[in-house]
């Protein structure tokens, strides 16, 4: 380690693992704390989609376009399998296309990089999406990185920096903040101390951390997932079908009333389909919503056969079986604010909450931690 000013930041997930990169880039030392033995949370559990097409418009979106051009730096460096991939918005009717048709003429869609395609122009493009549609809405901004690459990936990156450093099974379970600066204490009892410290824990509202948290504008939302066996053909594009407007805030003021009922599942489930090819020919699909705690323990089967049904229609064949089903969990901001940013002591910040969208804004959060500290 050299003689610079020092970072120390709680959480191996993505959320932390950008606030390292962040800081080793500006010029910070760093030492990165992980309990687990390898990062176990919602950064390995998620689609790994950089999805700038769903961010509302104004702040969200223009730290989503920000986060977007630091992952294309990053992907040019870092093994994380970051491709600037786009994707398909799937209209099944006419009603779900005329309401993708709108949100082509969003004024800010451009910006999006949105095109609306008929059904061959969809097909030109992705040969294997050969079902029954009616068209789809495509974005250019939108991109992907590989989950199971991803933290393992940026470590790689970092350990070339003389200035980073990387402690997993270290569980922080104390923090205290005095004018020598900002200090952590393992379950060992060991101390760590450093000019600034980020703890990035994810959904762990509890804990040393809940002192700061109890009252604070916090939710957990439960998610189920799966990978399919491989796919013989390639998919360049992410692709969604039209249930997920209804999710995404950039939609908000669209028609959305003329998509009609969700189906009884997809309603049960608060679901939509989202899905990217792995570089192993899989495909992760999901998802399910589930925001009251206590979260059940179990694994539905009925949201995947809903999921394999929606699949099955665009692909116009049937979809590989599915090999492999997780869930996660997430930490969501209930304000108006993307996420939360807590000073807990001068120079010491709490950062989560940045719901379903963390991968995606992951870097652009990041780089507003360390810009408080630059200045
Ligand atoms: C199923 C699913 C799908 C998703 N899909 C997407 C997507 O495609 N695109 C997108 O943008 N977002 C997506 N998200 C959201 C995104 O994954 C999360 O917002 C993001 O991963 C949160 O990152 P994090 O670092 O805050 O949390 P986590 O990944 O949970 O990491 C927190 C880390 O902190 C560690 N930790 C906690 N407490 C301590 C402690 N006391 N001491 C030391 N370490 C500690 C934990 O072990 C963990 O490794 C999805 C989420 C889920 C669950």
């Amino acid at each position: 380690m050299t003689n610079k000013k020092s970072v120390l930041i709680v959480g191996g997930g993505i959320i932390g693992s950008m606030h390292a990169v962040q800081a080793i880039e500006a010029g910070f030392s760093v030492t990165h704390l992980e309990r687990d033995v390898k990062p176990q949370s919602a950064s390995i559990r998620n689609f790994g989609l950089i999805w700038v097409s769903g961010r509302l418009a104004g702040a969200e979106l223009e730290l989503a376009l920000r986060a977007r051009e630091l992952w294309g730096k990053l992907g040019a460096v870092a093994k994380i399998g970051f491709r600037p991939n786009g994707s398909l918005t799937v209209a099944q009717t006419t009603e779900e296309f005329e309401v993708l048709q709108e949100a082509a003429a969003m004024p800010d869609a451009e910006a999006r990089g949105f095109h609306l395609l008929t059904r061959e122009e969809t097909i030109s493009l992705e040969p294997a999406l050969a079902g029954h549609y009616r068209g789809a809405l495509r974005c250019t901004t939108d991109a992907a990185v590989e989950p199971p690459l991803l933290l393992g990936g940026i470590r790689e990156y970092l350990a070339k920096s003389p200035d980073y450093q990387w402690i997993p099974q270290t569980e922080i379970v104390d923090f205290s903040h005095n004018e020598n600066g900002n200090h952590v204490t393992d379950f060992q009892g060991k101390r760590y101390s450093a000019d600034y410290l980020a703890i990035c824990a994810g959904a762990e509202h509890g804990k040393f951390v809940s002192e700061f948290l109890h009252s604070a504008p916090l939710r957990k939302v439960r998610l189920q997932m799966g990978a399919t066996y491989a796919l013989p053909v390639k998919i360049n594009h992410s692709f969604a079908d039209a249930d997920s407007l209804r999710y995404y805030p950039a939609f908000k003021d669209l028609s959305l009333h003329r998509l009609g009922e969700q189906g009884e599942i997809a309603t049960q489930y608060k679901m939509q389909l989202l899905a990217v090819q792995r570089l192993d020919g899989s495909i992760t699909i999901g998802d399910t919503h589930e925001y009251q705690e206590p979260f059940t323990h179990e694994i539905h089967e009925a949201p995947y056969e809903h999921l394999r049904a929606v699949i099955s229609n665009i692909l116009g064949t049937e979809a590989p079986l599915i090999e492999r089903r997780w869930d996660g969990v997430y930490s969501q901001s209930t304000s108006e604010d993307i996420y939360l940013r807590k000073e807990i002591a001068p120079g010491a910040v709490i950062v989560t909450g940045v719901g379903g969208r963390g991968n995606t804004l992951s870097p652009a959060v990041a780089e507003e931690t360390v810009n408080s500290w630059r200045a």
